[in-house]
This record gives C-alpha cells, sequence and structure tokens, in this order.
C-alpha cells in the first residue's frame, strides 16, 4: 500500500515539461520541513492505495501519458519502485520530484528526476546528498534550486561552480513574494549563468489553490 495525498490532474507547472498536461501522485510523509512549503497538508494522509488502484485512477486521464511523481518526498517509500516499473510498462513517461536528501541509486534510468538542492532560505540548506549528483542523468534529469532571495542566489551560483554543473539542465525557481523576478533575471544576465529561470506556471495562473 502506498500513502498518498492527492492525484489530480492539470498542467504541468515547473521543469522543461512546463505548459503540459500532466497527471500528478502525491505522495504523504516529508522528512524536511522547508519554510516556504506549499504542500504541507502532504506531511499526513489517511488515503493508502495498492498499485492497481493508483493506476485505475490515472487511468481516468486518458490520453494522457506524462506523469509526475511528487511530494512530499516519494522516495521515502519502498513500493514507489513497483510503481515506476507499473507505470513504465504501461507506456507512461515518468517524471519524479525528490527533494535531494534521499538516495537516487536506485531510481531506474527511465525515470526523469527532478532534484531540488535546498538553498540557504529554506532551512534545510544542509539536506542535500552530495552522492546523489553521481547519479543525475545530463541528458534528462533537472537539478532545482527555489531561490528566496539574493543570498539564495548567491549560494545557488557558487554551488555550480564549486561542482562544476555548467552541463547540467539547472533551474532557478523564485519564491513567489519573496524575490522580484526582474531582479533574479538581472543577476543571471550579469553573471552569464547557464540556467532556467522557471516562475512557477501553476502560481500564475491558479495562485496558492491546492490540487493544480
Ligand atoms: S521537501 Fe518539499 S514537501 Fe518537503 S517540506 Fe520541503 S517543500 Fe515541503
Amino acid at each position: 500500500m502506498l500513502n498518498i495525498s492527492e492525484i489530480f490532474y492539470s498542467l504541468q507547472g515547473e521543469s522543461s515539461f512546463a505548459g503540459k498536461l500532466c497527471v500528478f501522485i502525491r505522495f504523504a510523509g516529508c522528512n524536511l520541513r522547508c519554510k516556504y512549503c506549499d504542500t504541507k497538508y502532504s506531511y499526513k494522509s489517511d488515503l493508502l492505495l495498492t498499485i492497481p488502484k493508483i493506476i485505475e485512477k490515472i487511468e481516468q486521464y486518458q490520453p494522457t501519458k506524462l506523469v509526475e511523481i511528487t511530494g512530499g518526498e516519494p522516495l521515502l517509500q519502498d513500493e514507489v519502485y513497483p510503481l515506476f516499473e507499473k507505470l513504465t510498462n504501461q507506456n507512461y513517461e515518468i517524471l519524479l520530484e525528490t527533494n535531494g536528501s534521499v538516495n537516487l541509486e536506485k531510481v531506474p534510468n527511465y525515470v526523469t528526476k527532478i532534484v531540488d538542492i535546498k538553498c540557504p532560505e529554506s532551512g534545510e540548506s544542509n539536506s542535500f546528498l552530495i552522492k546523489n549528483l553521481d547519479f543525475i542523468n545530463l541528458k534528462k534529469d533537472e537539478l532545482k534550486f527555489v531561490i528566496s532571495n539574493v543570498s539564495d542566489y548567491h549560494f545557488a551560483k557558487e554551488f555550480i561552480q564549486k561542482n562544476n554543473l555548467i552541463k547540467h539542465k539547472i533551474i532557478f525557481s523564485p519564491v513567489s513574494n519573496k524575490i522580484d523576478f526582474k531582479k533574479l533575471a538581472e543577476l543571471i544576465i550579469k553573471d552569464k549563468l547557464p540556467v532556467r529561470l522557471q516562475i512557477q506556471l501553476h502560481k500564475i495562473i491558479w495562485g496558492d489553490e491546492k490540487g493544480v
């Protein structure tokens, strides 16, 4: 049984898949407590679902074949691995949003990982498992820095330089109402930083609504 917070259908709001129709499976439970967390409701849930039941639920959104597994932190539940297998066997393209603190070694190559590297303003900046950089697929996986202020920007920039991540796909995602998008854009341009500025599409469309 998997402990699930919610399953919903929407447009992908982040990553290079932004704007695409996607089915979201939000796992319950997280080992971190980021200050800006907008899914605190997912920390606990009474909803327990078997893998066949999850598949049945997401099939109602056919013909969409893009599914994102998110949380919470999905990798805290071991049954996520047979779920990956079942989804790929049914020809789903799988995105995994993970907070970077859990070992990625066992995540299969067919899964596109979107991996957070927490900045200081999250309150969880020591959580990233540096060994996870060994398991990033340069062609498809994405590293994401959520930026709350200029100090976070400098932290992210230094992290990229120190770990030589220039060839990686990197997203800078500003926390709305915390840092001016224009300011962040100007910093990226000034530093010629090879990252993608990603303003959360679902926040622009739906604000803080749940399940979108
Ligand atoms: S890792 Fe994600 S779900 Fe967990 S506390 Fe941080 S923002 Fe919230």
